[in-house]
């Protein structure tokens, strides 16, 4: 297989110097692959350029010509210059400026030939100019070197791809950079997309594709173009996924080859055992999601599933009773929980539930002395532990299990490639359900989460009521104040949430404990107020969540960290202060805290003027609707796929030409054909290597294998 040419450094290339190969590496290119895999941002079809003279106001124009004139000139306003240069053609010239650009004086010069794309306009006394305009000066003929390596025709008279600026590399360089490149291939390149589905789809060769996606040929539909519908791009986009989807396929099979010996399996005992702790009916929902995650603990390969339900759906007891069907089969379980108020709620609850059985559970938080830890840790070792609950971090490094068959990664969709790669590491191969309250697309279930399959409970637990949720400004805090009084009167329990983010942590922690105090000593001075932080030590968290959990505390007030997971059910007051603040999906599992017993929950998003256009579309959402699916949709909508989990995670798949949004199609296409052809066998010896190949340079430490 002759993969070398793609693998060519890009210092190879004619014009990249070191300078220019440190900044391409900085923008993760480093050979020639990289580059022809990296899409121009769009297109200009710059085969029509037109004559001067027949450049018309409020048009696009697209002109070339020779600089006669250019330079600065000041303007009315004060500091604000103009750059100017008078283009002329054979038929005509015409006037280009460029507002407050000053530094083109240093780039645009008499005599030199020019390209310009921009709007055509009559301005006042001057007549007919063009603004501010895209331009592009043409090498000088003289310049043998340049004119060798880049001849006129990438730059005009054709369709011309516009490249995002890398560095001191600009697009006109990258034109050039991916000519050369394309013209190192052979012509018969390796090609990793099945020769089936490359005629089924009607896509060009490899070759082709990649030559289209830069140079298109003339008559390629613009539009198209610019929307990356073309064959050639599908073709490119498709291979980009294929390749990380097989990979995964590949890492899923040699999986489960090291996990023999940790297969479940399901028989009327164990049926019977899971309908003897089983506190309440199951939903459908949650019978459905616990059919599907049974059915994969049955099977050879590791489980990868990620469990959605909405705040409040019932996911605990789901994940508890595929705990207990590794249990009944003789593993461990671990429970993994973000916070340690969480992890000892989930280990209160478990604890209650496992009561009558037979097995084991412990809490292994931070809190837990260094004295208890060690005998814990043994028996865990041992197998005399059958669940363990804990916070990530604990269960992850410093545990050594006897026979870990299932880990349960609770609100955490970021537990990904890498994490379950921490896992394998140390010899761990268990099932993994990871649950997330936040829909996550299925496009992004796909990449960012690596390869997880998705059970979603639908509905929620019988008896509740839709949480009402109004939005109401700072200054109208009495009605606020009136409502609190009005849930602790009829034996209810409130929280007040401050937002606390990094950049201003102290402040909003000041802010945060003043208003408990204010809360205390001004407002209620009747109720039993408390405050919750980040910052306080685990022992007082505790005491503060236990209190407010038996409900001998009335109005808890806290910074986020009650914002995932806590489940009081006689809290049915919701009060999110500075609501303009909090991201769509914080506030939406924030309004999960209450809403979850039988009685009619209210949650007040109160906001401080000003608050920005995006604020006030959340909030509207907030109010509009209380499904999680609609929210996370406008989530996903208002911020962007790349930035969906708050930071972009670092260390994952980075994937080159594929959009997660623009082409979920072919992102959903590559996943079941690379699914199907590596667990049918069908997938030839080349492209196995070369999937392992891509993944060991693209993804690393998480390489298949
Ligand atoms: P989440 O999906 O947000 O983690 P939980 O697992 O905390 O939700 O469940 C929310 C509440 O609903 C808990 O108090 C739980 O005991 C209760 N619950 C879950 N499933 C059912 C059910 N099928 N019937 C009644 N109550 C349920
Ligand atoms: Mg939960």
């Amino acid at each position: 297989m002759d993969t070398a040419p793609l693998q060519t450094p890009l210092q190879f290339l004619k014009g990249v110097g070191p300078r220019k190969a440190a900044d391409l590496r900085k923008a993760g290119l480093h050979t020639v692959e990289d580059l022809l895999f990296r899409f121009p941002r769009r297109y200009e079809d710059r085969s029509r350029l037109q004559p001067i003279a027949s450049v018309k106001p409020g048009q696009m124009a697209a002109v070339a010509g020779e600089v006669l004139s250019a330079g600065l000139a000041a303007t009315r306003r004060p500091g604000f210059k103009l750059f100017s240069a008078l283009v002329q053609d054979a038929s005509g010239q015409v006037q280009v400026v460029w507002p407050n650009q000053a530094f083109l004086r240093d780039v645009i010069r008499p005599h030199q030939q020019i390209v310009i794309f921009g709007r055509a306009e009559i301005w006042g006394t001057r007549g007919l100019q063009i603004t501010d305009p895209e331009f592009e000066i043409l090498p000088a003929a003289t310049d043998a070197d340049a004119a060798d390596a880049m001849p006129a025709t990438l730059h005009t008279g054709r369709i011309v791809p516009v490249y995002e600026r890398t560095g001191s590399v600009t697009t006109n360089m990258q034109r050039r950079f991916v000519h050369q490149a394309l013209e190192l291939l052979p012509a018969a390149l390796f090609d990793p997309v099945p020769a089936d589905l490359t005629v089924r789809e009607g896509w060009p060769s490899r070759r082709t594709a990649l030559a289209q996606t830069h140079f298109p040929d003339a008559g390629t539909s613009e539009s198209d173009l610019n929307r990356f519908r073309t064959p050639a791009q599908r073709r490119v986009i498709f291979e980009d996924f294929f390749v990380f989807q097989a990979g995964l396929a590949l890492r899923r099979q040699q999986n489960a080859a090291v996990r023999k010996g940790l297969v479940c399996r399901v028989d009327d005992r164990v049926r019977a055992a899971a309908r003897a702790v089983l506190p309440f009916k199951l939903t459908d929902g949650q019978k459905g999601a616990l059919a599907e995650i049974v059915a994969d603990m049955q099977r050879e390969w590791p489980m990868q599933r990620l469990l959605q339900g909405d705040v409040g759906a019932g996911k605990t007891i789901v994940a508890l009773l595929a705990a207990l069907v590794a249990m009944e089969n003789g593993f461990q379980a671990a429970f993994m929980a973000p916070t340690e108020i969480l992890a000892e709620q989930h280990y209160r609850t478990i604890a209650r539930w496992l009561s009558g059985t037979r097995f084991k559970v412990a809490l292994l938080t931070g809190r837990v002395s260094k004295a208890a830890r060690r005998p814990l840790m043994a028996e865990i070792e041992r197998g005399d532990v059958h669940l363990v609950v804990g916070t990530h971090a604990l269960v992850q490094e410093a545990v050594q299990f006897q026979a870990l068959a299932l880990a349960v990664i609770d609100e955490q969709h970021r537990f990904g490639v890498i994490q379950r790669a921490t896992l394998a590491a140390k010899g761990l191969h268990p099932d993994v359900l990871v649950m997330t309250a936040t829909p996550i697309p299925r496009t992004l279930a796909l990449t960012e989460c690596g390869d997880m399959e998705v059970s979603v409970i639908r509905g929620l637990p019988p008896g509740r009521r839709p949480v009402h949720t109004r939005v109401t400004p700072d200054s109208r805090r009495d009605e606020v104040y009136a409502l609190v009084r009005a849930a602790v009167a009829e034996g209810r329990q409130a929280y007040v949430i401050y937002p606390l983010v990094e950049e201003s942590e102290k402040v909003d922690l000041k802010a945060a404990t003043a208003m408990a105090e204010h809360l205390a000593t001004a407002v209620f001075p009747d109720l039993t107020v408390a405050l919750l932080h980040g910052r306080m030590k685990g022992d007082e968290k505790a005491a503060v969540m236990q209190a407010f959990a038996a409900g001998s505390i009335h109005v808890l007030v806290s910074t986020t960290v009650v914002e995932v997971g806590v489940d009081v059910p006689n809290a049915t007051l919701m009060i999110v202060e500075h609501a303009e603040r909090f991201g769509l999906s914080q506030l939406h599992q924030l309004r999960g805290r209450v809403g979850r017993g039988a009685h009619a929950s209210t949650c007040v998003l109160v906001y401080q003027a000003p608050w920005s256009e995006e604020a006030r579309e959340r909030l509207k959402a907030m109010a509009e609707t209380n499904d999680g699916f609609v929210i996370a949709e406008r989530d996903l909508q208002l911020r962007g796929p790349g930035d969906f989990f708050g930071t972009r995670q670092s260390g994952l798949p980075q994937l080159r030409a594929g959009d997660l949004t623009r082409d979920a199609d072919l992102l959903e296409l590559a996943y079941n054909e690379a699914r199907r052809r590596v667990d049918d066998h069908a997938l030839p010896a080349p492209v196995r290597d070369y999937v392992q190949q891509v993944w060991q340079r693209q993804f690393g430490l998480i390489a298949v294998g």
